[in-house]
């Protein structure tokens, strides 16, 4: 079933503000979500915060059971935590990694993940090995192939990063790393929500992803799956009342379930708010999201080739509704920041953001245009005309 788009704008307040093209930063939220949200704060604000949480007890929940669903997990596999950098920081910092370890990462490594790497490199005296890319732009699942052996640790890459509309072979590398017995964790945050996700056939270990970005949900609220073989096996590096229990003196317990992960004080009507966004872009399908974002994005690219002075850089042989661009003689920021004065929302993704992919490239900084499947073909033929008039200036 194709996307019903008038009924999707129809349900999002902010397209009668907007036009949004900032999907990969924070998504407009839907009405569902603004409702789950605002319904929980009354109730918080009339009842008080421990007894609306107690009143919402299931609905918490079956916010379990919708993240699951969406990624082909079951319910004791999700930790609920405050974003995705959170979510992969715990599952990075669990790992037990001991001197001469090596992680294989990808070229497209988002700046909180390797930031981690380095650290880790410091304290424990470990070799980062960068899978290169192929001839499209994409991690190449040969080489990675060839860096296995028995001192790698983890395979931890971006399946789809920060700066522009690459898709890496996330399943592809799920296969290498199930054959060699490979800890695999894959950064979904910009994938899950625009394309069908699903962690068994990925055949990762651990995934992270955020609520507020292609999935349409609150800020300050994303999730790690965490496979229920590894759980194990991965001792968080935090514990509080919520992932262990005291039980005498001098011994805790710590859960069996992914909820190790996870602490206890949270923002319930944001997690709320991401069970509604979940539950929305079900009730849509990952597949119907994933066909019309793909047409959007690939007429988006078109319609900036046709324009003098304009380079898309997006790589990858598959490309997502990341479409980022640099634009000669004019600096990204300024072109961000006289799009707003359209009323038109674009970002600006940063060397520091993915800076080997960007080096590699001797880039500064992109215009990153984001489309969902709630934007509209008129909707890129404004942006484009609007972006037209500036350049001709
Ligand atoms: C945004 C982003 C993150 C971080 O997500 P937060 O929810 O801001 O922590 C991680 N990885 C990639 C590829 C991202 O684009």
């Amino acid at each position: 079933m194709p996307i019903d788009v008038m009924r999707a704008r129809g349900d999002t307040p902010g397209c009668r503000h907007v036009l949004h093209l900032n999907n990969a930063g924070a998504a407009l939220m839907p009405q569902p979500v603004l409702d789950a949200l605002g319904h929980q704060l009354r109730l918080e604000a009339e009842m008080g915060g421990y007894e609306a949480a107690a009143a919402a007890a299931d609905e918490i929940e079956r916010v379990y059971d919708s993240v699951a669903t969406l990624i082909g997990a079951h319910r004791d596999e999700v930790a609920i935590v405050e974003n995705a950098t959170r979510a992969w920081d715990m599952a990075f910092y669990s790992i037990a990694f001991a001197p001469g370890d090596r992680i294989v990462t990808s070229v497209a490594e988002y700046v909180s993940n390797f930031i981690p790497y380095l650290q880790m490199q410091r304290r424990v005296g470990l070799t980062i090995d960068v899978v290169p890319n192929d001839e499209n732009g994409q991690l190449c699942v040969a080489r990675l192939r060839e860096m296995i052996d028995e001192r790698v640790k983890l395979i931890a890459i971006t399946h789809v990063p920060t700066n522009g509309g690459l898709v890496n072979p996330a399943a592809e590398v799920g296969r290498i790393a199930r054959e060699t017995g490979t800890l695999y964790l894959l950064d979904a945050c910009q994938s899950v929500g625009q394309m069908p996700v699903d962690v068994v056939d990925i055949g990762c270990d651990m995934l992270s992803a955020t609520s507020r970005k292609y999935l349409r949900g609150p800020r300050g609220v994303g999730f790690l799956y965490v496979r229920s073989a590894v759980l194990e096996r991965l001792e968080p590096p935090l514990l509080d009342l919520r992932a262990a229990t005291w039980t005498a003196p001098d011994r805790y317990s710590v859960r069996a379930d992914a909820r190790r992960f996870e602490n206890w004080e949270c923002n319930v009507a944001a997690k709320l708010g991401l069970g509604a966004a979940v539950d929305y872009a079900l009730g849509w399908g990952l597949e119907a999201i994933w066909q019309r974002v793909g047409m959007l994005a690939e007429l988006l690219r078109a319609r900036l080739r046709e324009l003098p002075g304009v380079d898309v850089m997006d790589l990858g042989r598959v490309r997502c509704g990341i479409v980022s661009f640099a634009v000669a003689e004019h600096e990204p920021r300024a072109i961000r920041h006289a799009l707003a004065a359209s009323r038109i929302n674009v970002s600006v993704t940063e060397r520091t953001s993915t800076l080997l992919d960007m080096d590699a490239r001797r880039a500064a900084a992109f215009v990153r245009a984001s489309v969902h499947y709630y934007n509209t073909t008129s909707e890129i033929e404004r942006f484009c005309e609007t972006l037209a008039g500036m350049i001709r200036r």
